[in-house]
């Protein structure tokens, strides 16, 4: 008999061709050694595990510069238009194991390692993931920087460096608690400084109307130094920039009328400047109205557009054709009046002809339609740290008001709609009327969303409403978790299940803490139930995060999306556990319609009110108290939770979702309990006919192509942006010997 083979020894089977030959090994061997005695500055007496990751990421870095160095050159000989998607996150995750896929070096790099007495996963894990997002948004961006490269695009991503991330979640007791995320604390492999492109960028100050133009002047100026990040295409040999801005103090910062004690303090000051860059405010959806905030979206905006024009100004061809701005949300829409000063105030410009070059570039997708994520900015504050930047949008919109009222002369309520200035109480920029009015092309990110955005939102002559539906390359791992989902509350327990949650909630929403809590409380009584035993598990996963959705997902039977239709825009986990292996109970909202039809409804476990039904009973009312009543086992669940039985120790900790549940529920969870209730159940039954449900598993897989990101990117290049993917593969440099 032979002996079990090594999960090494696996993988080398399993990739015949895979790997790379004997003498690509040994350069990577001895690369690495290089580095771990040059760069590292270590031997192998004191070597520790994260500097094995270090040589590691270095050597793999090795084999992006040629290509790097090569697919700039190539954009700046061929002059192709160039497209930059600005976003104020890029939740990029670990870069390591995505390079060495995209370069083909997986293999070789896992055989180097193995024969230096190294495990390569284990390094691996000692990368920190690059948290510069939230969720949904944050991926999304760095998906399309994954696909702009394979697809050959002249594209960049530009956004900002924070030093901190998106916060790490420790749950003590129970209880969400948030931690700094000092992600570049060891350095950080995968950038390049960019000092010798550092820009200025301006806050506050006043504006002179002289006979000549205007000047925005006495303002105050941070630097904005630019770190670059290589994005590997698969295996086409082209790189792309991420290139990420970090918040500089001026040298003169503070030191204007200097005396001894005015310089240390100076000094000391410019943390101030520096700050801009220093976290990623962690609101997902929600619109908090921070002054640093504003001036981190303005910062990125002001620094990128410099760097476009300047590039547009180098370009050999570089008056045949605009270039295409990409607007991730409205974070990033300051791009537009800002676009217009320079036009205007620098370039000389008249204005219709900077609007027209202004309609031509932007383009802006929309993220929700939650009332509380819609970024709308007090004029004050805008009046003090962007005074010029008002009046170009109340240029805007004076203008923009005129066209409306000529086409719909007299109707005050709909100039009143289609501000980009709201009245009443205090005086706000609207920043989705500003994007809208300011692109040639706006969209929604599920055809659902597209569809509500139409109806709720006006159109504007101008503007094309583009449907879209985006989607993820992932990756197919081999966890399986072979359980039943049951429903915790009131049913019998059949087969084993493990119910998984993990969210993170923004430190300053209580309710979103409560629920966290309410999800351990439960974990605490179920997991610990004798009745129970090991047949049914809640559990918490800790600080979601990308590293821990790669793993996570591909280990799910059943994905639960089952927000409120009319309330997810479109969603993005629910095409990664659909890709993954996983069937769908889910309510036609977001993207669960469009996966339904390529899965094809019977493959696919829908229940719930849609949009229609919601809107109905909004205009009727929804009181949960008759679901309450009329329902049994939901009134026990409510009961149980409001009475203690999931928090002996504090009965009455969870009153406050209780009261929120029954009194003013806006996502009218009740109304949507009976149905799924019997939803699940069909799920159940068929979970105990492994045939029948893998056979839906491979449907959904095959069917889970329209969701890939490439796709997604395809469509954009096409209908939006005016670009043809360069398709083309560039030659492969020479490999570092
Ligand atoms: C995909 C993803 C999200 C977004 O998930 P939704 O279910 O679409 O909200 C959030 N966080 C991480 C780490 C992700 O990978």
């Amino acid at each position: 008999m032979s002996k079990p083979l090594s999960d090494h020894d696996r993988k080398k089977q399993i990739s015949v061709k895979g790997l790379a030959g004997v003498e690509n090994v040994a350069d990577l061997k001895k690369n690495y050694n290089r580095h771990l005695h040059f760069t590292l500055v270590k031997d192998r007496n004191v070597s520790t595990k994260r500097d094995y990751y270090f040589a590691l990421a270095h050597t793999v870095r090795d084999h992006l510069v040629g290509r790097w160095i090569r697919t700039q050159q190539s954009y700046y000989e061929k002059d192709p238009k160039r497209v930059y998607y600005l976003s104020l996150e890029f939740y990029m995750g670990r870069t390591l194991q995505n390079t060495m896929v995209n370069l083909a070096l997986e293999n070789a790099c896992d055989e180097a390692m193995y024969q230096l007495g190294l495990d390569m996963e284990e390094l691996q894990e000692m990368e920190e993931d690059a948290g510069l997002g939230n969720g949904g948004l944050g991926r999304l961006a760095a998906c399309f920087l994954d696909s702009m490269a394979s697809l050959g695009l002249a594209a960049y991503g530009y956004g900002i460096r924070y030093e901190f991330g998106i916060f790490n979640q420790k749950i003590s007791s129970g209880w969400q608690v948030e931690e700094a995320d000092d992600w570049l604390r060891y350095g950080n492999p995968w950038e390049k400084a960019r000092p010798e492109y550092m820009r200025p960028v301006h806050f506050y100050g006043r504006t002179e109307h002289h006979p000549d133009g205007v000047k925005w002047v006495d303002t105050q100026v941070v630097l904005a130094l630019p770190y670059d990040t290589p994005v590997p295409g698969y295996r086409n040999n082209i790189v792309n920039t991420m290139r990420l801005w970090s918040a500089k103090a001026p040298c003169e910062f503070n030191l204007k009328d200097f005396n001894v004690g005015g310089y240390i303090q100076a000094v000391l000051d410019r943390n101030l400047a520096e700050n801009i860059s220093r976290v990623l405010y962690p609101n997902d959806n929600f619109f908090e109205g921070k002054e640093l905030r504003l001036k981190q979206e303005y910062f990125v905006v002001a620094a990128t557009l410099q760097d476009i024009i300047r590039r547009f100004k180098a370009s050999k061809f570089g008056s045949r054709d605009i270039v295409a701005i990409q607007l991730n949300d409205t974070h990033p829409a300051l791009a537009i009046p800002e676009l217009m000063r320079v036009l205007i105030d620098e370039e000389k410009l008249p204005w219709d002809k900077a609007w027209d070059i202004c309609i031509k570039t932007c383009a802006y997708t929309n993220h929700t339609v939650l009332p509380e994520a819609l970024e709308r900015w007090p004029i004050d504050l805008f009046q003090t740290l962007l005074p010029r930047h008002l009046e170009i949008i109340y240029e805007i919109n004076r203008r923009h008001l005129e066209r409306v009222s000529s086409r719909y002369p007299g109707d005050m309520d709909r100039l009143c709609r289609m501000s980009l200035i709201e009245e009443g109480g205090q005086k706000r920029v609207n920043m989705a009327h500003l994007c809208i009015v300011g692109s040639h092309a706006v969209n929604g990110v599920a055809r659902i969303h597209s569809d509500i955005l139409k109806a709720t939102v006006y159109v504007f002559k101008h503007t094309m409403l583009v449907r879209y539906l985006h989607a993820f390359t992932w990756y197919i791992q081999g966890y399986f978790l072979p359980r039943e989902f049951l429903n915790i509350f009131g049913r019998e327990i059949s087969d084993d299940y493990v119910m998984l949650n993990s969210s993170q909630a923004a430190p300053g929403y209580h309710t979103a803490k409560m629920i966290i809590r309410l999800i351990t409380a439960i974990g605490e009584v179920v997991n610990n139930d004798p009745v129970v035993g090991d047949r049914l598990k809640v559990i918490f996963l800790e600080n979601y995060r990308v590293t821990l959705a790669e793993k996570a997902i591909p280990a799910a039977d059943l994905s639960e999306q089952i927000s409120t239709a009319g309330t997810e825009a479109s969603g993005t986990g629910n095409m990664k556990f659909m890709l993954n292996g996983a069937l769908t109970i889910g309510t036609m909202d977001g993207a669960n319609v469009e996966m339904a039809e390529e899965a094809g409804e019977d493959n696919f476990f829908i229940f719930g009110m849609r949009v229609e039904d919601v809107d109905a009973m909004d205009a009727k009312g929804y009181n949960a108290s008759e679901y309450y009543n009329h329902m049994p086992e939901l009134k026990q669940a409510i009961d149980q939770i409001a009475g203690g039985f999931f928090s002996p120790k504090q009965p009455d900790l969870f009153k406050d979702i209780v009261n929120m549940l029954m009194h003013h529920d806006r996502f009218k969870v009740f109304a949507d309990y009976q149905d799924y209730i019997k939803c699940q159940e069909k799920v159940s039954a068929l979970y105990k006919k492994p045939k029948e449900w893998t056979k839906k598993v491979i449907l959904n897989i095959a069917g889970s192509g329209k969701f890939s990101s490439d796709r997604t990117i395809s469509q954009y290049a096409r209908e939006i942006w005016g670009v043809e993917p360069t398709l083309e593969k560039l030659a492969a440099p020479d490999d570092p010997k």
